[in-house]
C-alpha cells in the first residue's frame, strides 16, 4: 500500500491525509506525555482504547445534535475525521477542582463547584499552554465573538451530556478538555467539535471511591494505568465479555506485526 502523507505528528495522534478531499485519518499512539511533555512514557493499548471510547462519545453526542467531525473508525487505532481549521483554544469544562484550579487558587481538590466553570487556554507547547480569557481571544482575533458563544454553549451542552452518560456507569466527570474546528461551507464558516474525549484529556473519578481513572494516573505515578483506561472502556459496554482486554491487546500485536 502506498505511504499515505503525515499532515501533523502530535504527542497522542498523528493525522494523516484522507481518501477524500476534505478528510483526515487520526491514528490515536499509545504515547503519552505530562506537563507540557516534560513527562513522556507510553501507555500499552491506549490508542485501541481512547479510539474506541472517543468513537462511542462522538457518536453519541451527534446523536443530540452535536456536529463533530467524527465520520467513522476504520480500524483498531484509527478513525476517519474531517479536515477542520482547529481554533487554537483549549476548552476546559470544570464540575470539581482538580488539578490546575485547585493548585492556582488554593481550592482544595475534590471541592464540588457550585456553577460549572468553563476556561480557555491558548494551544502553545512552547508557551506552556497558558490560561486566557475572552479578551486575549477577542483582541488576537483567534475566534470571533459568535463562534465562542457557539464553542461555550457546545461545551455546555457535551457536558451535561457527558456528566449523565458517566453517572449512569458510577463515574464522576470532574474536569475535561475539548477542541474546536472552524469548516466552510462555501463563505459560511460553521464550528464543529474537534479532537478527541478520552481519558487522556479528561478527570474521571469513581462515583463511590474517588478513585481515579485516567490520565492522572500517569501524571502522578498512581500504577494500574492501563487498568484505569480499560475500567473506563468496559463500564462504557465496549470490551466484548470475558477475557477482553486481551482480546484488544492481542489484537493489535498482531496487526503490528503484520507491518500495519
Ligand atoms: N487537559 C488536557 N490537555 C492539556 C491540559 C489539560 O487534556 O493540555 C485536561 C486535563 O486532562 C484535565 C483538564 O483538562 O482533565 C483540566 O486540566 P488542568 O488545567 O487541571 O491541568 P493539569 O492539572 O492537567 O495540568
Amino acid at each position: 500500500m502506498a505511504r499515505r502523507r503525515q499532515i501533523y505528528e502530535g504527542k497522542a495522534k498523528i493525522l494523516y491525509e484522507g481518501p477524500e478531499p476534505g478528510t483526515l485519518i487520526q491514528y490515536f499512539k499509545d504515547d503519552a506525555t505530562a506537563f507540557n511533555a516534560q513527562k513522556r512514557g507510553t501507555i500499552s493499548g491506549k490508542g485501541v482504547l481512547n479510539n474506541r471510547i472517543s468513537e462511542h462519545i462522538f457518536t453519541a453526542l451527534a446523536t443530540i445534535g452535536v456536529p463533530t467531525h467524527f465520520i467513522r473508525r476504520v480500524n483498531m487505532r484509527e478513525q476517519l475525521i474531517r479536515q477542520v481549521e482547529i481554533i487554537p483554544i483549549e476548552i476546559v469544562i470544570r464540575n470539581v477542582a482538580a488539578g490546575s484550579l485547585s493548585k492556582r487558587l488554593g481550592i482544595e481538590e475534590g471541592t464540588q463547584l457550585p456553577r460549572t466553570i468553563i476556561e480557555y487556554y491558548y494551544k502553545d507547547d512552547a508557551l506552556g499552554d497558558p490560561l486566557i480569557s475572552d479578551e486575549h481571544i477577542a483582541c488576537f482575533g483567534w475566534a470571533s465573538q459568535e463562534e465562542m458563544n457557539d464553542i461555550a454553549d457546545m461545551a455546555i451542552r457535551v457536558n451535561d451530556f457527558l456528566c449523565g452518560m458517566f453517572a449512569a456507569i458510577g463515574i464522576r466527570l470532574v474536569d475535561f478538555k475539548l477542541e474546536f474546528g472552524r469548516v466552510w461551507d462555501g463563505d459560511f464558516a460553521r464550528i464543529i467539535l474537534a479532537d478527541e474525549i478520552s481519558p487522556d484529556g479528561c478527570r474521571l473519578w469513581d462515583l463511590k471511591s474517588n478513585e481515579k481513572l485516567d490520565k492522572d494516573r500517569f501524571r502522578l505515578d498512581l500504577g494500574k494505568v492501563e487498568e484505569a483506561y480499560q475500567e473506563i472502556a468496559r463500564r462504557l459496554g465496549l470490551m466484548p465479555e470475558g477475557e477482553e482486554e486481551n482480546a484488544v491487546l492481542d489484537f493489535d500485536k498482531h496487526r503490528k506485526k503484520r507491518g500495519r
